[in-house]
């Protein structure tokens, strides 16, 4: 007897029809996985290009990461996608000298104390793995999936307006959390996992400056001000000549000042600096621009791999769902795929 736990595919075809929602790491290499093993798949991202969180944001001749900054690689099996990632050139070690500062004392000091360790960066910029994957997966850009409807045993996908984006026998969301949550309405046990991993906000100040920023460091981790990390960009490998530095707030001081104009943040997270370094900061920009990450990073993620509903064909992966950073959501997209070719695999023929 059939285990009825299972998807039953229509017998008549052999090739299962999967969506990926999310051209992010984790649907990427999802989808990526699905193809390896013959599926069909269509990705849905609505974003202008593939990468969501791993991004690199282009003006003239600049290049900033505005969303993850560098990647660190501990479970063998991202360890050795990253090993094949170097050897093609799509990412390389940062050298860049990291460390943690923050002000301690009633007279403000600043305290500096060093964060070695093996950061990965993209080259040449942090979108380069998003994009290698992206020639394999071939994401459809600019499509913004509104529902996932059932349809008979498969499920139908719509776009704002109604329209039919296609019938897929699975269906795996791959999108920050509180995006998941509407999209996997049809399926309430998993939509409430996903609705427990709340994401914080991020605003994040991209500022290139007409001389060098002499601050003796390419990197730092920050406590006590509204800024929680500080990054010379053009230090990184691949970059374009120029002094450009990327400055992330906090997840309380980015929360507190969602809403607020590019301008007065730019003018709060500069000064910010200015605060935390002194003089050094006080160099002309050449070039400012803030971007809001409504949804950055999770603030506790759910410790499970993935979400997988096998009766349904319905998922769920992403950075939320595990280890909260790209080495999580890579092992999350993977994981989904996993349960999803297993299922597959006890249906009927
Ligand atoms: C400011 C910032 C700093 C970070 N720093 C680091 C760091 O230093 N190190 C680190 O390891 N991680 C860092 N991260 C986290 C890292 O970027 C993420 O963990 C990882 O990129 C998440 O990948 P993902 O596939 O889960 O989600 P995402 O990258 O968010 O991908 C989701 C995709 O889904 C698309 N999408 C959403 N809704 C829909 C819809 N309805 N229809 C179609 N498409 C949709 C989006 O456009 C997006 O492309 C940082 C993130 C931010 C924002």
């Amino acid at each position: 007897m059939n285990d009825p736990a299972v998807i039953e595919f229509p017998s008549h075809r052999a090739v299962p029809r999967a969506a990926v929602i999310g051209a992010g790491l984790s649907g990427l290499i999802c989808a990526e996985r699905l193809i390896r093993q013959g599926w069909s798949v269509t990705v849905f991202d609505k974003g202008r290009g593939p990468g969501g969180r791993l991004s690199t944001r282009r003006a003239d001749d600049l290049r900033f990461d505005h969303g993850a900054q560098y990647f660190t690689a501990r479970d063998q099996r991202f360890r050795d996608r990253v090993d094949a990632w170097v050897h093609d050139g799509i990412v390389a070690l940062w050298n860049g000298r990291i460390v943690r500062i923050g002000k301690t004392g009633s007279e403000g000091e600043l305290s500096l104390e060093e964060s070695p360790g093996e950061r990965f960066v993209g080259m040449p910029g942090m979108n380069a793995p998003a994009r290698a994957l992206a020639t394999v997966v071939e994401p459809q850009a600019g499509v913004r999936v509104a529902s996932v409807v059932p349809d008979g045993r498969r499920w139908r996908l719509e776009d704002e307006r109604g329209g039919d984006l296609g019938s897929y026998d699975m269906v795996a969301v791959a999108v920050p959390s509180p995006q998941a949550v509407p999209l996997l309405a049809e399926a309430p046990d998993l939509a409430s996992r996903a609705a427990d991993a709340v994401m914080a906000g991020c605003w994040t100040v991209m500022a290139r400056f007409e001389r060098r920023l002499d601050l003796g460091y390419d990197g730092a981790f920050v406590t006590g001000s509204p800024l929680s990390w500080i990054a010379r960009d053009s230090s990184k490998p691949c970059r374009p000549d120029g002094e450009a530095w990327v400055l992330h707030a906090s997840p309380e001081w980015s929360q507190r000042h969602i809403e607020d104009e590019q301008d007065t943040v730019i003018e709060a997270l500069t000064a910010a600096l200015r605060d935390l370094v002194g003089t050094a900061a006080a160099v002309p920009t050449e070039h400012l621009a803030a971007h809001r990450w409504r949804f950055s990073l999770p603030l506790h993620a759910l410790d499970e791999e993935c979400l997988f509903d096998p009766e349904r064909g319905l998922g769920a992966c992403g950075d939320w769902c595990n280890g909260a950073r790209v080495e999580g959501a890579y092992l999350s997209g993977l994981a989904l795929a996993e349960r999803m070719i297993a299922a597959a695999q006890r249906s009927p023929a």
